[in-house]
């Protein structure tokens, strides 16, 4: 599994999922299905009193239940864990029609059938997408309060971070203001901008493999698919849908956003050190770059840093490759953390070489950042059969002008760590130091 939250850093708590199954064996095999697809704490209670009591010790993420305890014959159990709002699969003998047919209603998020052995794999895998589907923000967007409630509150069910607008206004504003929207299930007719409008307008802001589109219409019209998905919608669902159905396409699109979250990690990032690549770097560089204007010229136009493993090849030679590549690794995962800012794009250029690019910082900022990396790292020690030893590397920095060409900016900052390592390595050379006095 990759770990996609690398850059943004955001702590993850970990999920708790209730089991509700008086079969001790069952509920075994659940625990061990669930624990080898999530890294999530699992309560295993054998009837309602153990549930009641699980409930009120822990928050519960998602549960898993079966209909019928020996303590509560009836099904209470999912009255209880609809009362407490927790997200619950229903884990069933049989198809009970009734659930089936009206599975939303129930505020039930899922129900699987024991029917054979894939069974319990089925059930680990929805749980998985309920707990994932908690990373996913959904923005409803209608006009009509019954019909937005109902989605709302569908996809709240669903463990989905959802928001909710009544205008296509609206919408672009919540949009602007959050970020972490990848979905947006928007209907047709509404007073200010009609769902062809409101498609186009997010269209042009964000693209398809970071924004999807679901068009909705109780509309009769069958041609308001077709130019839903021409206007730049993703997908289109007629009202009035079946929750399964609509939960499908759902799923559909988070998983196609997933996929390509997956493809784009794999193309940004080196495979060694799980730092941005020369690629991704140069392309956040350009992107600053091109966002600053003349105005800014002697604010905060930030900077960009060279860092340079000093000696890196001895490493090699005396030690191994294998070890190099150990240093390689440690000293990335050090860079990371200790320059960690949304502001900071740390990226590995080649080699034993690493790039910096510190936006909105002074230089003197982001000096300061280069100073607690190069002791951070010198601080380390590395364990060999040749004994331990440690490592030191060099560091070039500027501050960058507005106007100037990235290349310019960076060969800059390679004269530099030029000087830096002339100097006598170990140290760190910025444009600072070096300029004319005025
Ligand atoms: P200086 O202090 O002047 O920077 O000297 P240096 O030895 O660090 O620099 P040089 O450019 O001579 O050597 C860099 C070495 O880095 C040579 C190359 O084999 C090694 N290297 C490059 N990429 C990797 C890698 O992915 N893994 C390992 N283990 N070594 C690598
Ligand atoms: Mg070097
Ligand atoms: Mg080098």
């Amino acid at each position: 599994m990759l770990d996609l939250s690398i850059q943004e850093g955001a702590p993850k708590v970990k999920p708790v999922v209730l089991v509700v199954e008086d079969s001790p064996a069952l509920s075994r095999l659940l625990r061990r299905s669930i624990s080898a697809k999530l890294s999530c704490s699992i309560i295993e209670c054998k009837s309602h009193a153990e549930a009641v009591a699980a409930i009120s010790a822990t928050p519960v993420t998602v549960a898993v239940t079966g209909l019928n305890l020996p303590d509560a014959p009836s099904g209470q159990i999912l009255h209880l864990l609809s009362e407490n709002k927790i997200p619950t699969i229903l884990f069933s003998a049989s198809v009970v029609e009734d659930l089936v047919h009206n599975y939303a209603s129930r505020r039930l998020i899922d129900y699987i059938v024991k029917d054979g052995p894939g069974a319990v794999d089925r059930v680990a895998v929805t749980v998985c997408r309920v707990i994932d589907n908690g990373s996913t923000s959904v923005l409803v967007v209608d006009d009509m309060t019954a019909a937005r409630s109902e989605l709302v509150s569908f996809l709240r069910r669903q463990n989905f971070r959802v928001f909710a607008a009544r205008t296509g206004r609206d919408a672009l504003q919540i949009l602007s203001e959050n970020p972490g929207v990848e979905i947006v299930v928007t209907d047709y007719f509404m007073p200010d901008m009609d769902g062809f409008e409101l498609t186009k307008q997010v269209r042009r802001r964000y693209a398809s493999d970071r924004m999807r589109i679901i068009g909705v219409s109780a509309s009769g019209d069958r041609h308001l698919s077709a130019s839903f998905l021409k206007a730049g919608a993703s997908d289109f669902i007629y009202r009035p849908f079946l929750p399964e159905e609509l939960q499908c396409r759902i799923d559909n699109n988070v998983e196609t956003l997933l996929q390509l979250k997956r493809l784009r990690y794999l193309a940004e990032r080196d495979p060694l050190t799980s730092l941005y690549n020369r690629r991704a770097f140069f392309e956040r560089a350009e992107a600053h770059l091109r966002s600053l204007t003349l105005a800014q010229a002697g604010g905060k136009t930030g900077a960009v840093a060279i860092v340079d493993i000093d000696h890196f090849k001895s490493i090699n030679d005396n030690y191994g490759h294998e070890i190099g590549d150990i240093v390689l690794k440690t000293l990335a995962a050090t860079f990371q953390e200790l320059s960690h800012s949304e502001e900071v794009v740390t990226s590995r250029l080649g080699g034993e070489e690493f790039a910096f690019l510190m936006r909105n910082h002074t230089l003197a900022q982001g000096t300061s950042i280069l100073e607690r990396m190069l002791s951070g790292i010198r601080e380390i020690r590395f364990a060999s059969t040749k004994g331990d030893f440690t490592v030191t590397a060099s560091a070039g920095i500027v501050e960058i002008e507005v106007g100037e060409s990235l290349d310019n900016q960076l060969n800059a900052a390679d004269q530099m760590l030029y000087l830096a390592k002339k100097l006598g390595r170990n140290q760190i050379c910025s444009n600072l130091l070096f300029r004319p006095s005025e």
